[in-house]
């Protein structure tokens, strides 16, 4: 691969400075109130950006439709622990509960933010009476959350990138609005210590590097993944799939992508019970929710000897920049190799 850059990675935090109501779509019977995410996933942000990127002209917003190329790889807004700022990465525990475990003191917690029931109701003005009544889990202490995307320079990288710099200084200046009722003032995250890297080829090399020393690796899912084959929502990432992925984060990030055979064996994993998960598009067009392998699942694969050096770079690329399986775009699939 040549040094040239590849990708800028753009990191920050976002802070809740209200109370932030993400829905999951589920009711939760014992708490007689609908389900919300402890954190923002990343198809939440991607959402809040392209609504931006929409009010404001900007034709990046073409890289949004359903079979154009991803540029932006909006990622899981992961919990620090409020302790230590530690980042909580999901981990799957021996009862096959998905947990959270700090990066700094190991710790193990049972949720990655704090949430309570929200009570609102929806008032009928020209009635003068209150006409329904919800309740909804939202994220109601002070948290602060990791903000990462990557944005990939392949096609048209520049301007691309000025497009997401201008909508950022917006953000850093006026706030991120996310979830329901954030028109109406709910919902409102501000954006910290905002930060951009060049990753280059010498970088994924390196990594690269690194990998070709293991016989064996462990993926470990930072988000849910979504991995199809021939139309099937899968709930074990086979070699062939894992291979798959590796293969199409090279197509994505490479100009000069050419095919290569590897090994890949799918020795052992431990996941929990897989779950649906709705999106936008697929609401839209009246598609069933797709089935989402748990995040904290971990997938062990023997490399077979005699592995390509194209291989490592596209398993480093896949680490880094892109994800396992579908909508890696929108933060599903993001991995670290253990
Ligand atoms: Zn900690």
């Amino acid at each position: 691969m040549s040094s040239d850059a590849v990708a800028v990675e753009v990191t920050g935090e976002l802070v809740t400075r209200n109370e932030v109501i993400l829905s999951t779509g589920e009711f939760d019977r014992r708490a007689h109130a609908m389900r919300g995410y402890g954190y923002p996933p990343g198809q939440a942000i991607r959402g809040a950006f392209g609504y931006l990127f929409l009010a404001a002209g900007l034709p990046i917003i073409k890289t949004y439709e359903v079979n154009a190329e991803p540029v932006l790889y909006f990622k899981d807004a992961l919990p620090y622990h409020h302790v230590d700022g530690g980042i909580l990465y999901p981990v799957i525990t021996q009862e096959k509960y998905v947990n959270y475990q700090c990066q700094k003191c190991r710790d193990i917690l049972r949720y990655p933010s704090f949430k309570s029931v929200i009570t609102k109701t929806r008032l009928d003005r020209y009635k003068g009476t209150v006409s329904m009544m919800w309740r909804q889990e939202g994220i109601t202490k002070i948290t602060r959350f990791r903000f990462r995307i990557i944005v990939k320079l392949k096609h048209e990288g520049e301007e691309n990138l000025a497009a997401l710099i201008a909508v950022l200084r917006f953000v850093e200046e006026n706030g991120l609005a996310l979830g329901k009722r954030s028109m109406k003032g709910s919902g409102r995250l501000q954006l910290e210590k905002l930060s951009y890297k060049l990753i280059t080829g010498a970088d994924i090399e390196k990594r690269a590097a690194e990998l070709r020393d293991k016989d064996t690796i462990r993926v470990r899912l930072l988000s849910e993944a979504i991995v199809r084959e021939k139309g099937t929502n899968l709930t074990v990432i086979r070699g062939n799939n894992f291979l798959w992925s590796v293969k199409n984060a090279a197509k994505n990030f490479n100009y000069d992508y050419k095919n290569f055979s590897a090994g890949v064996k799918l020795i052992s994993y431990e996941t929990s019970k897989p779950y649906p998960l709705g999106f936008l598009d697929l609401k839209l067009s009246g598609g069933r929710p797709e089935i989402a392998i748990p995040k904290g699942s971990t997938f062990t694969y023997r490399i077979e000897p005699g592995a390509p050096a194209e291989f490592y770079t596209a398993l480093a690329l896949l680490e880094r920049c892109h994800g396992i399986g579908n909508r890696v775009s929108s933060g599903k699939g993001e991995i670290i190799i253990e």
